[in-house]
Formats: C-alpha cells, sequence, structure tokens
C-alpha cells in the first residue's frame, strides 16, 4: 500500500464569540486546526493529522506541510514505518527549514500535525488504536522510531529500554483490562478568564454534579480579581476538591513569587505558566522562594531539549507536555521518558482542537510503558468536541479508553467543508 498524495486544510472555529479558552494573554481564540490528510491507494484507508492553534498564523502551518509532503509520497507503508525516524529528521532538521526553526515555532507545530498524521496512518494499517499499536511493539522497535538528539546527556537508549523492560513484566495482558481503564482528568472549562462571576459559578455546579472533582482556573488579570475569583470557585466545589490555577505566563518572577503568596492560601493544587515558558532558572527561583507549592508548564515549551532542563534543574514538578508542540511521539516519547527517570508525574495539556483526543492515547501509553509515579491525571475541555466523528468520551471526571483504530482526531466532513477558513461557508 502505497502513499499517493497529502492533503491540508485551514479549519477554523470561530470560538472567540463565546470567550471559550480566554487566559490573561490570548483573549480571542478561534480554536483551530492545520489538517492534514495522508491519501493512500487503498479508498479505505488515510490518515489524519492536526496541530492545533488559536487562529491567525493557522495558514502558516499549513504552508509549512507542502515543503514536508515529497518525504513520504510514492512511500509504501512498511517502508515509512521502517524509516519513520529518519524522515522525523528530514522535516526537523530540513537543511534549509531549519534555519525558520529549528525545533520550534511553526515549522515545528506543522510537524506535530504531519507526523501525528502518520502515526495515525500507522496505526490504522494495523487495524489499532494507536496506544494499543504503541504497546505491541517491542521496546528496541518503539526506539528505533524516537528521537534522542540532544537528550543522551540525561536519558540514554539504554536505560529507556530499562525502564520499558520492567514496565512490560506489569503490563497486564488481557486486552479487556487495558481497554476499560480509565484516566482521571481535571476540567478547565469553568474557569475561562472571560467569564463572568455567574457563568463561573453555574459552570462550576454543573461540572460538580457531573462527578468531576479536579478544576483548574485562570488568573492573572489583577491580583484582587484573582482572589476574588479563587474565593467564588473555592465557595462551589468546597474544600474537599481539588483546585489548580493557570497564569498562562503573564507575571514576572517577581509577580509570581508575590503572587503566589497572596493565592497559595486555597489549598493549590499546582501553579501553571506563572512567568515565560522560556525562563527555566526563572521557574526555579519561583519554587526555591516557595518550596511548599509545585508549579506545573509545558504545554508551550517547544522541544525535547528544554524539557530536558526543566526536568534536570528541577524547575517544575508536573511536566504538561503538548501532542501538537511537540514533533509527534517521536519526540513525546523521549520526554515521557526522562519524566519517568526522574519520576515527575506528567499531567497532558488538552482542550482546543483534538488534543483531547491526541493525550487519551499518550495517557494510556505512559501509564503502562513509562511512568512508575502513581499519580495520574490529565487536562480535559470539551471545546470543538463536537466536530469531531469519535471524541474523547468522559465518565465521572475520567478519560474512557478509546478502542477504534488511529490516533482519534478525525473531523467531521459537514464541520470541516462549513469552518474551512478558505472554503468554507462560515467564513465566506
Ligand atoms: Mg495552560
Amino acid at each position: 500500500m502505497k502513499i499517493i498524495d497529502v492533503i491540508v486544510r485551514d479549519i477554523r472555529f470561530p470560538t472567540s464569540k463565546d470567550n471559550i479558552g480566554t487566559d490573561s494573554l490570548h483573549i480571542d481564540c478561534d480554536y483551530s486546526a492545520t489538517y492534514v490528510t495522508i491519501l493512500t491507494d487503498d479508498n479505505n484507508l488515510s490518515g489524519v493529522g492536526l496541530t492545533f492553534t488559536i487562529g491567525k498564523g493557522n495558514d502558516l502551518c499549513c504552508k509549512s506541510i507542502d515543503y514536508f509532503k515529497d518525504f513520504i509520497i510514492n512511500r509504501e507503508i512498511d517502508e515509512l514505518e521502517k524509516n519513520l525516524l529518519f524522515i522525523w529528521y528530514q522535516v526537523t532538521d530540513h537543511s534549509q527549514l531549519r534555519w525558520v526553526g529549528p525545533n520550534k515555532g511553526v515549522v515545528h507545530l506543522a510537524a506535530a500535525a504531519f507526523f501525528n498524521a502518520i502515526w495515525d496512518l500507522i496505526s490504522k494499517y494495523y487495524n489499532k488504536p494507536l496506544w494499543k499499536y504503541v504497546l505491541d511493539l517491542q521496546p528496541e522497535e518503539l526506539l528505533k522510531k524516537v528521537s534522542f538528539s540532544y537528550i543522551n546527556d540525561v536519558i540514554t537508549e539504554d536505560e529507556a529500554i530499562e525502564i520499558i523492560k520492567e514496565k512490560k513484566k506489569i503490563i497486564p495482558n488481557n486486552l479487556d483490562v487495558l481497554e476499560s481503564t480509565i484516566f482521571p482528568a481535571y476540567t478547565t472549562a469553568a474557569g475561562w478568564l472571560g467569564y463572568s462571576d455567574e457563568k463561573m459559578k453555574k459552570l462550576a455546579n454543573e461540572y460538580l454534579q457531573k462527578g468531576w472533582t479536579h478544576f483548574k482556573m485562570k488568573v492573572g488579570q489583577d491580583i484582587e480579581r484573582d482572589i476574588h475569583r479563587c474565593d467564588i470557585i473555592r465557595n462551589v466545589i468546597g474544600n474537599e476538591n481539588i483546585l489548580m490555577v493557570d497564569s498562562n505566563q503573564i507575571w514576572s518572577v517577581k509577580d509570581s513569587i508575590e503572587n503566589i503568596n497572596e493565592l497559595k492560601k486555597y489549598n493549590i493544587l499546582f501553579f501553571e505558566e506563572p512567568t515565560s515558558t522560556d525562563d527555566i532558572l526563572g521557574f526555579r527561583k519561583i519554587k526555591d522562594a516557595h518550596p511548599g507549592e509545585k508549579l506545573a508548564t509545558g504545554e508551550m515549551i517547544q522541544n525535547k531539549i528544554l524539557f530536558k532542563q526543566f526536568i534536570e534543574n528541577n524547575s517544575l514538578d508536573f511536566s504538561q507536555i503538548d501532542s501538537c508542540r511537540l514533533a509527534s511521539l517521536n519526540e513525546i516519547i523521549p520526554v515521557l521518558l526522562m519524566s519517568s527517570k526522574f519520576d515527575i508525574p506528567v499531567i497532558p495539556h488538552a482542550g482546543g482542537v483534538g488534543l483531547c483526543e491526541y493525550v487519551q492515547h499518550i495517557n494510556i501509553i505512559n501509564k503502562f510503558l513509562f511512568s512508575n509515579n502513581t499519580f495520574f491525571l490529565c487536562e480535559y475541555a470539551d471545546s470543538c468536541s463536537e466536530h469531531f466523528e469519535n471524541p474523547a468520551q468522559i465518565i465521572n471526571g475520567s478519560y474512557v479508553t478509546p478502542t477504534k483504530p488511529g490516533y482519534s482526531v478525525k473531523i467531521k466532513d459537514n464541520s470541516l467543508n462549513k469552518f474551512d477558513y478558505n472554503t468554507g461557508v462560515y467564513w465566506n
């Protein structure tokens, strides 16, 4: 079976109308996807992948995909699977394109969409959900597909093999047990910064009634308002439920230290992205100033090299990998392995478009192949789930394990046709 074409579409949903996704720095998000389809000479088999953006610039990611297509067109799927890491380097280390990266920014987000589509295609070729395809690979075969470039001073392939082999000894061999795994989640959807007090109260109450026990709220407007919002949400969810806050990088290191001091009385599980996503030493200063508090970051950590530094420098307590910012599993798996070695819980970033559909696979892979930590949690927000053919399912505040073949991000044809930014009726 051979790849015959790669199609890319600029899909944008007008979520800014309802203030969905609003935080201290992103005030008008139109949740968008660079949507890639890999066509094969079998009409019944195609690979679908996306990266998530929030509106303008999605066209730049789409354009970048044009530069990658020739690396896979006319290749057999077996050959693609065998040469996956080689192709990953052709894209991420492209001798001209790397000047506008490397391993970061628009081209790296585009690489995520492209390789997410390739992993989807390969797992569908084997008729398995992505997580099952990965779990079934021999450790050596899996590691041939992932990149250890620039990180083998912190983790070697030999150490990685050991981690996986130990975990494989205790993996349930009954498929029913794996498929019935539920994975605990928290919701972000009650506390977007653009929501009124009333709307936040109402939504927090509704989520509580649906069985949610973990809530995250946006902060970072002004500290008095943040305190007021923490009061409101604690009043609704009580002290028995878990609260986290996210300031999306708006504070300086100094502001972060002062503001965490004001908010820590609300018993916060973690403070997310207090300051710049690139400030590894700054995060450490904040942690040193508040040894009793925990920091989370990762949705904008642009590659595995920065993750390496955050982890090795003890600058984060929870790694929040993003399935569309790191360049797909080829780069995510090494971060999961480093997190395992340093015993850092991984709490994937989700919401947006397709991120919940992606992380439901990554959670299962991490739980059964890599992590020895006993704390498991993942973000969830149901924005845009109505557009997916098989959206992530939640029961009582936990993810249900997906069982259909592939990586789960096929968007319904009528949604694609309506919200295509170039040709869709909504935008034209
Ligand atoms: Mg966040």
